[in-house]
């Protein structure tokens, strides 16, 4: 990334807008917003990709599902530049591999710190699910606000909902049933 640029594109933007750049608070906003921008809200467009350490399945254990929810989603999206945010869950059942239940909470982090679409956020999560522990399922499920929606074109803060799921979460109707159960016990009061 390049910071230097995202400043100069702040400035240039406050000056489009035409506000009054004498005034005292705008005086290190270029700057402030470029670091915002590339070290925090985008700052995983510029971290490599991490490998997931993995841990094999005990022979006595029969895969159930491990499910993490209420997982913090902050992201901006990828048509406005505008923050959407919300929760995720996250779940899969293992094959021989299990992972920590917080890099379930990383991978999110990962993923969502770039401009993006949701509908490309929750797949991208559970691919990277799939790639890294080859379970036999797994499912994601992303509710987030968007305020290129709250605060302009219809102005209604909506809940958008959107699902990835993979291997016997799609093709078993018990598993995906389970995990829709669990998904919809998600509360967005923390929002
Ligand atoms: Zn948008």
């Amino acid at each position: 990334m390049d910071k230097e640029k995202v400043r100069k594109s702040f400035q240039l933007l406050l000056e489009g807008l035409g506000v009054d750049l004498e005034n005292t608070h705008y005086k290190n906003t270029a700057e402030r917003s470029a670091n915002a921008w590339v070290d925090e809200l985008c700052s995983g467009l510029g971290e490599k990709k991490f490998s997931l350490t993995t841990f094999p399945v005990a022979q006595h254990y029969e895969p159930s599902m491990v499910v993490l929810q209420h997982i913090p989603v902050r992201s901006v999206c990828a048509h406005h530049l505008l923050p959407f945010f919300g929760e995720a869950t996250v779940a899969y059942i293992p094959d021989d591999r299990l992972c920590g239940l917080s890099k379930l909470s990383r991978i999110v982090d990962y993923f969502s710190r770039r401009p993006q679409v949701q509908e490309e956020l929750t797949s991208d999560i559970a691919n990277f699910l799939c790639e890294q522990l080859s379970p036999q399922g797994a499912g994601v499920i992303v509710k987030a606000t968007h305020m290129c929606m709250a605060m302009r074109g219809v102005s209604h803060d909506g809940v958008m909902t959107t699902s990835s799921l993979k291997g016997t979460f799609l093709s078993e109707g018990t598993v995906r049933a389970e995990f829709m159960a669990l998904a919809n016990t998600l509360s967005l009061n923390k929002l």
